[in-house]
């Protein structure tokens, strides 16, 4: 057990002086390192804000998935899940508004012929004010912005950046075209008949999930026989052709969304809205996220669709920033497409039936909580990572960087590692992961000295490493080792899955 003088958790901690910006490079650095996230089709030059997960980044990925899917459908007896196509009827795109609506208003510079998002503009203006102490003008200027996009001046938003000289970061110039709007879906061909129309075989790549949901609202509420209020929720991938997509896998043009569209009465859905606010922030500290970390923005600009919305965000390592969205979506969407597929979607309300009420059929209101899939992984990974260093007991220094990785989600629970590769110690081993490996992921290594392989599992964020040794043959005890603490014991061999069984449930 190595002697921890001076325990130091260094690059986690929001206090250390340590640049921000630097700190976020390193995770990157060790995402790619330790087979979490790489650069999609890399040996190529890799391809802008699209990336792939690598052995570890995928089961991680999965692990968190698979939490929000249990917290919602299992948790909730009336939450089902689905599974929706990602090409959906191109009429569902217009119904919905996003052929008409789903963009952003940018602007470009016209010496450097670079594009921006007029928010991340501003925004970003408004934070070099912060920066240096002008915190009154970045407030004045984020309000005047909030004010302007919830009336969409766009003519308002080009004074606002002339006024205040806002420079574009490559040119260094304040040479601006007008403010326009870009919209975000990706389209492509459908089926193989050329057509003079290039609009006739055009199909989206969805931008949200959610659609999904609301063209099968009746498919699954007469199938599943389901009572309002209920729930539906989906898992999968969403694509938006985002014009300024940085931040690692925060903002990226090919995402997944985790989304749980809940239908309820007219009128109720305020009560609603409340609860799965409250709701969605409580599970993100379930998942370890700490309560401080976490806040809500309530929007000025609804969108569209909505009567109320917030943002539940997070302290990502360059600010606090949107992890998840709660939106009353009111009767919109049900609406839309009843209109467009004429098609009655409605539902009869027995129960209000016998309450007297004057109405039995309905659209019903929708409260909606739609998490990113990688912003969360982003989320906890960058929690997870930290460089920590201690004195030894001879007076030397000793270091690890390591990922702290809640045990229930970590991709890999526990690493069995004979310390030698003879003597039968690697047959006692192989026993032990055949006797694991069903009930969690185990990984099975014997090459270099045993510090080396405890680094390695440190910075993958294997929880626990089970060593064989001479002793094993002797008294069927082994040492358990705990990522977090360093801590080692000696247990019995028989314990061992247990152990870890109990770790992470
Ligand atoms: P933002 O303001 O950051 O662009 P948004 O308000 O457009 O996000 P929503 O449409 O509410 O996002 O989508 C719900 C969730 O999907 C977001 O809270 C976020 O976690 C995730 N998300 C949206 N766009 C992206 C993206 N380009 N890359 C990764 N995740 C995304």
């Amino acid at each position: 057990m190595p002697a921890l003088l001076i325990f130091a958790p260094m690059a986690n901690e929001a206090n250390n002086p340590a640049s921000p910006a630097g700190r976020f490079q390193e995770l990157i650095s060790h995402c790619k390192e330790y087979g979490y996230i790489f650069q999609s089709s890399e040996i190529y030059d890799g391809l802008a804000a699209v990336y792939d997960y690598g052995q570890n980044g995928a089961q991680l990925k999965k692990n968190i998935r698979d939490e929000w899917w249990k917290s919602m459908t299992q948790m909730h007896d009336n939450i089902v899940g689905i599974d929706a196509a990602i090409f959906m009827h191109p009429t569902t795109w217009k119904a919905s508004g996003h052929v008409d609506n789903f963009s952003d208003p940018m602007i470009d510079n016209k010496d450097s012929n670079k594009r921006y998002r007029v928010d991340h503009l501003i925004e970003g203006f408004a934070d070099e004010q912060l920066a240096i102490g002008n915190e009154q003008l970045a407030k004045e200027i984020l309000a005047s912005m909030d004010a302007l996009l919830a009336k969409d001046d766009y003519t308002g938003l080009k004074n606002l950046i002339d006024e205040n000289k806002i420079k574009c970061a490559i040119s260094k110039t304040c040479n601006w075209t007008d403010v326009r709007q870009f919209n975000l879906m990706f389209s492509t061909e459908f089926g193989a008949v050329a057509s003079d129309n290039p609009d006739e075989n055009k199909v989206y790549l969805r931008p949200e999930t959610a659609q999904g949901i609301f063209v099968n609202f009746l498919n699954v509420q007469k199938t599943g026989r389901m009572k309002i209020p209920f729930g539906i929720a989906q898992t999968g991938k969403a694509f938006r052709n985002e014009i300024v997509a940085r931040q690692f896998i925060f903002r990226m043009r090919e995402f997944e969304q985790m989304e749980m569209q809940f239908f309820v009465r007219p009128g109720t859905q305020m009560e609603w809205y409340n609860y799965w606010k409250d709701e969605r922030k409580k599970w993100h500290e379930s998942m370890g996220v700490p309560a401080e970390k976490l806040r809500f923005h309530d929007h000025v600009k609804l969108a569209h669709y909505a009567d109320a919305a917030l943002d539940i965000e997070f302290e990502f390592p360059f600010g606090w920033k949107e992890l998840e969205g709660i939106h009353s979506r009111t009767d919109f969407d049900l609406k839309q497409h009843q209109e467009f597929s004429k098609k009655k979607i409605q539902y009869f309300d027995n129960d209000l039936k016998e309450d007297g009420k004057p109405y039995g059929n309905y659209t019903p209101f929708v409260v909606e909580t739609s998490v990113g899939l990688d912003r969360l992984f982003l989320t906890i990974i960058s929690l997870a990572y930290a460089e920590e260093k201690w004195l030894k007991e001879d007076g030397s220094e000793d270091s690890r960087v390591v990922l702290k990785i809640p045990a229930k989600i970590a991709p890999t629970k526990l690493a069995i590692l004979p310390l030698l590769k003879k003597d039968g110690l690697p047959e006692i081993a192989k026993e032990l992961m055949n006797e694991c490996k069903s009930a969690f992921h185990c990984f099975y290594e014997e090459k270099d000295a045993i510090g080396k392989r405890y680094r390695r599992m440190d910075a993958i964020g294997t929880p626990f490493c089970v060593t064989i040794d001479h002793q094993t043959k002797e008294d069927n005890t082994v040492t358990i080792r705990y990522r977090d603490t360093m801590v080692q014991e000696r247990i019995s061999l028989s314990e061992v899955k247990n152990r870890v069984l109990e770790k992470i449930s």
